[in-house]
């Protein structure tokens, strides 16, 4: 299915996929937000809890695409003992990474994984789904994204 991904990136992304990390739910006081790729079908609910500015646990539950799966698992990995601020700079190094490939290895991390991803571009919206839910559920949005919302990561013309 990813046939032009690196073969270790692809190898790391069905690892996640089949075992996601944080693949649970968090009680209350935890924020939840959902989030659908109407796209390609995938759901992810996404738990965050704070404390103060950081993000003290975090977790998923849901189904979707491998791409989404190890996206959100992966994400979770990244975001957790992170501050908003770090939250939303991660968010935006993310997705300028899977819409136009640049990577800076150094700073993405494991992340780097997905650096392939802006070759498909139906797959940014599965990549980014995660990270969109995480991101309302940190700044206090929505408790539903889409990623068919205004602002989405659609490839620039
Ligand atoms: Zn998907």
């Amino acid at each position: 299915m990813f046939e032009d991904l690196d073969e270790l990136y692809q190898e790391v992304i069905r690892e996640h996929s089949s075992h996601p990390r944080n693949f649970r739910a968090l009680p209350a006081p935890a924020r939840a937000v959902d989030g659908h790729n109407p796209l390609c079908g995938d759901q992810v609910r996404l738990f965050v809890e704070m404390d103060g500015e950081r993000v003290k646990d975090v977790g998923f539950t849901g189904q979707g695409c491998a791409i989404s799966r190890a996206s959100a698992s992966m994400m979770t990995d990244a975001i957790k003992g992170k501050s908003r601020a770090e939250v939303r700079e991660a968010f935006g190094a993310f997705h300028e990474m899977v819409t136009t490939g640049h990577c800076d290895e150094g700073k993405m991390g494991k992340l780097a994984v997905f650096s392939g991803v802006h070759k498909f571009p139906v797959r940014v919206k599965c990549a980014m789904l995660a990270w969109h839910a995480a991101l309302s559920a940190i700044e206090g949005g929505a408790p539903e994204v889409t990623t068919e919302s205004p602002g989405d990561e659609g490839p620039k013309p």
